[in-house]
């Protein structure tokens, strides 16, 4: 499949299916607490989407049985909701998405619950960091292992930690996955130019260990081989007409963490 290039109307219906994500991210933030069953969560997801107008691509994808993936502790990505409790010092990973008019959003996070130890709280900070770095590289004109390369180089500068090798972002716009593969290392410089209408979801995974991983029996859940503790940050930003990044999944739109970088974002969305 060549890569899907979306006009600005098209953006601006991905804009509302990124901010239902944004919506079902800050309400899972709200009320994530210690003691709670983990299918709680999947409730009120799908409660937020619902309440959008907008369908869930999560569920039944591939069979997935949930509106959100929760990932805790060793387990990393693809972590199906159900009757496991969430424990003080937990860490726990949240990926969910919406589909507006057939167009998709994709966003994930990682959150301590209860008391958070400083080694997790410094693991995810670094992985947000990192996505956030990724996106910065990723501007118009850039080629598209540069992301990687950035997330990548800004991770080892910060320590020893695991990046996932088998899991990546993704192109996405009428169907969740699309070309082209990110990759989350690797050589700067190579792979198709990032132009306008161009649509990625970058999608960081680290541990504190290794990067090796193994799929549990329930053949989602992605855990670390070591039992290191995971985390995972993700949002779908755009390249604009402009030539300008916008955050799709972002309620600002990337304006803050983006600026922080020197990167402007595109007025065309908002
Ligand atoms: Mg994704
Ligand atoms: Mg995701």
């Amino acid at each position: 499949m060549p890569i899907q290039i979306k006009t600005l109307d098209q953006l601006k219906v991905m804009r509302r299916a990124g901010l239902v994500v944004a919506q079902m991210h800050q309400v899972i933030r709200d009320e994530i607490k210690v003691g709670m069953r983990t299918d709680a969560l999947d409730v009120i997801a799908a409660a937020v989407i619902k309440r959008a107008g907008a369908t869930s691509n999560f569920l039944n994808y591939h069979g997935f049985p949930a509106v959100i993936c929760i990932s805790i502790n060793d387990e990393i990505v693809h972590g199906i909701p159900g009757s496991r409790i969430i424990n003080d010092g937990d860490l726990v990973s949240i990926d969910c998405g919406a589909i507006i008019e057939g167009w998709h959003g994709d966003a994930a996070f990682s959150i301590g619950v209860g008391t958070v130890s400083a080694q997790d709280q410094r693991l995810m900070d670094i992985c947000e960091e990192s996505m956030w770095r990724g996106i910065a590289a990723g501007e118009n004109g850039a080629k598209l292992t540069d992301i990687g390369s950035a997330i990548e180089q800004y991770t080892n500068s910060q320590g020893t930690f695991g990046i996932l090798r088998e899991y990546g972002g993704h192109g996405i716009g009428t169907e969740m996955h699309q070309e082209p593969h990110v990759l989350n290392f690797g050589k700067a410089g190579q792979g198709p130019e990032i132009t306008p209408g161009l649509v990625l979801a970058i999608e960081p995974m680290i541990t504190s260990g290794s990067e090796r991983t193994k799929v549990l029996s329930d053949d989602w859940t992605v855990v670390s081989v070591d039992g290191s503790r995971g985390a995972h940050f993700e949002h779908s930003y755009a390249i604009c007409p402009d030539g300008k990044a916008f955050v799709l999944t972002a309620v600002d739109g990337g304006r803050a963490q983006l600026g922080r970088l020197g990167v402007e974002i595109s007025e065309l969305l908002r």
